[in-house]
């Protein structure tokens, strides 16, 4: 048994995800809401597809998107429940279920999290049939079963941690690990945090790791300020800046506040999403 077999079983080739592509929806902030809301998704074998958030904008938007018209099955991870990232649930969950006949798989963080999830499609009056409530720990369970209806029996292992945002809500920064062969790479979704810590460490510890972290230019609490942040990393660096320059082209900055937040971000050095790319 090689390696790969070692580490996911015995996919076969088809079940390889070809790359962890995140495809942006929308990159805006709750209050920034022309760059729609701050969402992703990744294409699954099998025509799934992972959903990272689902803000008020996103079903719109999705709809318009030719590869959501013929998928087969949709997982959603939220970070937390603000309308900004949940707000389309309502809407997306019946519409899925009743177009592709299998309930949508939505994983959790923790218990917290489940409830406010559960009350949520509770008075969006969505049925339960629609719909699974899977923890994240369950949820890796069963695809390392192989079976295909959360992540299509792709290599992929997620963990939510949980980050800080604002009292009132659970909230997770999403790790996604795609464990392919000698050379895995990872995926750093920050949700919304005022904590960029982790985020830095991520870069430091894998380096295969590309970091989407959100951040504004409005001082606002229960968020990374982008100058702050960018303070920070050079201050992980050690102040060798080439270092630095380098960390920085592994971090997309997400969940903009305003233009003028886009443009300070790209002359940073940051990248920004770009819609369909
Ligand atoms: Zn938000
Ligand atoms: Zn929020």
């Amino acid at each position: 048994m090689n390696d790969k077999e070692l580490i996911i079983g015995s996919l076969d080739d088809s079940s390889l995800l070809p790359g962890m592509k995140l495809h942006f929806l929308g990159y805006g902030s709750g209050h920034n809401p022309k760059l729609g809301s701050n969402s992703a998704y990744m294409k699954l074998p099998g025509d799934g597809m992972l959903l990272l958030e689902c803000g008020e904008s996103v079903f719109r938007t999705l709809l318009g998107v030719r590869y959501f018209n013929k998928i087969k099955y949709l997982t959603i991870v939220l970070s937390h429940t603000h309308s900004d990232h949940s707000g389309s649930l309502g809407t997306l969950v019946p519409y899925v279920y009743r177009r592709t006949g299998t309930p949508v798989n939505i994983i959790y963080g923790n218990i917290r999290q489940r409830r406010e999830l559960q009350g949520l499609l509770d008075n969006f009056g969505v049925p339960p049939m629609h719909y699974r409530l899977v923890s994240v720990r369950r949820a890796n369970a069963i695809n390392l079963e192989r079976r295909v209806e959360l992540f299509g029996g792709a290599p992929l292992f997620i963990e939510m941690m949980k980050t800080h945002h604002v009292p009132e809500l659970a909230c997770f920064s999403i790790l996604i690990m795609q464990m392919t062969d000698d050379n895995p790479s990872q995926i750093f979704w920050s949700g919304d945090t005022d904590d960029f810590l982790p985020a830095i460490a991520m870069l430091q510890t894998f380096p295969n790791c590309h970091i989407y972290h959100e951040a504004n230019t409005s001082h606002s609490i229960s968020h990374t300020d982008m100058d702050e942040f960018n303070e920070a990393l050079l201050t992980f660096a050690d102040d060798d800046i080439r270092l630095a320059d380098k960390w920085r082209k592994r971090i997309t900055l997400m969940h903009l506040n305003s233009d003028a937040a886009c443009r300070h971000a790209t002359k940073l050095g940051y990248s920004v999403p770009r819609i369909g790319r």
